[in-house]
């Protein structure tokens, strides 16, 4: 029995195409059957195309940029195929997570959306001026310093979600409030200035009728709320922008893990439905009573 509420659009990242995942994808979505998800959106990260970009435990066991350009071309007809094996038992919608750099992104990423014909798009940001801000502390302060400070470094992240969502038109934005994931340490990023940048990247969400991904691993990760943050959630709900839960799950353990408490989470802050696209170019509306 699927529970209707139980989507993620936002996950499926797996060992056979992502260094910093487990398992196979039919492995994940085997686990997301059998949890009675109704919907689950596979969302595998874009290959980066610069040496530079290459994490360093990439590097580390020999991958190259040749590499991860490999590996996505071959998750492009795997989810393909999984989509239809998965079919009458769970519905499964074929996407990949943007990257926001190199410089070359935007005609980088539409090359990826044309070539696999994908159902939908994840569009997030993990990169300013090239230095990953999700990663480790000491890149996120390398990423200030290069910013100018903290405040500079957030204010530069959100106008790169700016520049994706209005170029890409994702029909979900992955994760709003990464900048946080971090950040504690080295001072607020919820700052007057950095909240009215939200709010321009809010409007412009409503705009292009985006998602915004209700991303639910900082439950699992001891990184506080789910993104967004209760300021972000009351700022999305009076523009009418819907939500809908992302597990990004990095291998089958991961799946599901930290829905319920998105769900919750979504009720107690006055938000009692989720929106999906359809396999048809549409849009549902679930409850989540
Ligand atoms: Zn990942
Ligand atoms: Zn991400």
């Amino acid at each position: 029995m699927n529970t209707p509420w139980l989507i993620s659009l936002h996950g499926g990242h797996s060992g056979e195409f992502c260094d910093h995942a487990e398992g196979t994808l039919e492995s994940v979505l085997s686990a997301a059957a059998d949890a009675g998800f109704a919907l689950y959106g596979v969302s595998e990260h874009a290959p980066r195309s610069a040496e530079n970009l290459v994490y360093p435990e990439e590097s580390a066991q020999g991958w190259t940029t040749d590499t991860l350009a490999e590996k996505f071309a071959a998750y492009g007809p795997e989810v393909r195929r999984l989509q239809d094996l998965f079919a009458g038992r769970l519905t499964v919608l074929r996407g990949f997570e943007t990257e926001a750099a190199p410089s070359t992104w935007p005609a980088e990423m539409e090359a990826l959306r044309e070539k696999h014909d994908f159902d939908f798009i994840v569009g997030s940001v993990h990169h300013v001026n090239d230095i990953a801000i999700d990663w480790n502390l000491e890149m996120l302060e390398l990423a200030a310093d290069s910013c100018g400070g903290l405040e500079a470094l957030a204010l530069r992240y959100y106008d790169l979600v700016a520049e994706v969502v209005q170029t890409l038109e994702p029909e979900v934005v992955g994760h709003l409030d990464l900048i946080r994931k971090l950040a504690g340490p080295l001072g607020p990023v919820d700052t007057l200035p950095i909240r009215e940048r939200v709010s321009q990247v809010l409007e412009l969400v409503a705009e292009t009728d985006g998602i915004l991904d209700l991303n639910v691993s900082p439950v699992r990760r001891g990184h506080g709320p789910p993104y967004c943050a209760p300021w972000i959630l009351a700022a999305a709900r009076r523009l009418g922008i819907p939500f809908c839960f992302g597990d990004d799950s990095h291998g089958p353990d991961d799946v599901g893990a930290g829905i319920a408490e998105g769900r919750r989470y979504l009720l107690d802050h006055g938000i009692d439905s989720i929106t999906t696209p359809d396999l048809r170019g549409g849009r549902r509306v679930i409850s989540l009573r």
